[in-house]
């Protein structure tokens, strides 16, 4: 063997070995840690820690279900032990998989909202009450490649997932002021087909929700993370309000005697110092949730009876996700794949709404 191969032999040798040390060490340097997302989460959401948890549940509450906070002109179907499986054992075999997102799809807004006022016997849904007028040059929803994970940074938002596993027939006040009372939270509807209560989807949508926002930088701040708790919905209002969030999402599902009846529809106070701000949110969460889920959209409804929205000082949506009613929302709503795309819809909602 020649000195220079030595030489070089040498060198490979060195080489080899210095990119040897150099791997190990890009393996072994350690990472800082990130946050947990539980930690992150407890940090960013103090209302959580707020909440009034150790109030004992209303075990008083009589018989009567309450009527269902959100839907005063959708009566729903008495909840019947017998209803639920006689209806599932008819599963339609015309039953379609779930619509994909379909980019600029046409609304219709009112269209269900119409027909089923129509079809519902005491249903009161006045003309005016019905929104129609979406803009019709309404902006395409920003595909999620284009997001950034700072999209969302100083934006405050407020999430209540509606009811809770117990509701409370106590009474309050339904709007500031006002001598009328209703029950402090009901318990909400169920799905006639999945049987599950409507408080576990609203929680299921508002954590995965919660999550997708503050992975945009928002800072979120939930009314409720579990279902074993007793908040009524003057004071998850009033929660937010001292809080002064940039905007309140109120998460439920609807439900109704017609099981045709479907689609997303948006609630929102008629009258008030934000009345305006609130439909102007509106306007753009609605055709973003349509988009993302391919849902028809029920429309945009103003009313003045909803506690929850009257206490509110700062600009609140109640959205109602779909109808457990319905057989294929009904098990759309309990789809995780389905509950993405509805909270797709609303981080591109929230986007819109803040100019992000
Ligand atoms: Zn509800």
């Amino acid at each position: 063997m020649t000195r220079m191969c030595k030489w070089i032999l040498a060198a490979l040798f060195c080489a080899a070995l210095m990119g040897g040390m150099a791997l190990a060490a890009s393996t072994a340097v350690p990472l800082a840690p990130l946050p947990t997302p539980s930690a992150a989460s407890g940090a960013q959401t103090p209302a959580s820690t707020a909440l009034p948890t150790e109030r004992p549940l209303a075990t008083e509450a009589p018989a009567e279900t309450p009527q269902a906070e959100p839907a005063p002109a959708r009566p729903q179907a008495s909840p019947s032990a017998t209803e639920a499986p006689t209806q599932a054992s008819e599963a339609s075999p015309t039953q379609t998989p779930y619509p994909t997102p379909t980019p600029g799809i046409a609304l219709t807004p009112t269209a269900s909202a119409a027909a089923e006022a129509s079809a519902t016997p005491g249903a009161s849904a006045a003309p005016e009450d019905i929104f129609a007028s979406l803009p019709a040059d309404m902006p395409t929803v920003p595909p999620l490649a284009t997001r950034e994970p700072g999209r969302l940074t100083g934006v405050r938002i407020g999430i209540d997932p509606g009811h809770q596993a117990q509701g409370n027939s106590e009474q309050e006040a339904v709007a500031p002021g006002s001598s009328e009372t209703k029950a402090k939270v009901s318990t909400g509807t169920y799905g006639r087909f999945t049987g599950v209560p409507e408080h576990e989807v609203n929680l299921a949508v508002s954590l995965k929700l919660r999550d997708a926002l503050e992975a945009l930088g928002c800072e979120v701040y939930m009314t409720r993370e579990t279902a074993d708790v007793d908040i009524s919905n003057q004071e998850r209002a009033i929660m937010m309000n001292e809080l002064g969030v940039d905007l309140v999402l109120r998460i439920h599902c609807n439900g109704s005697t017609n099981e045709s009846a479907q689609g997303i529809g948006l609630y929102i106070r008629a009258t008030g110092t934000n009345a305006d701000e609130c439909l102007r949110a509106a306007e753009a969460l609605l055709p973003a949730m349509v988009e993302a889920t391919g849902a028809e959209s029920d429309g945009i409804f103003r009313r003045d009876t909803y506690t929850g929205l009257n206490w509110s000082e700062v600009p609140s949506i109640l959205v109602e996700m779909g109808f457990m009613t319905n057989e294929e929302e009904d098990h759309k709503l309990n789809d995780p794949a389905y509950q993405d795309q509805l909270v797709e819809g609303m981080v591109e909602g929230v986007c819109a709404y803040m100019g992000r």
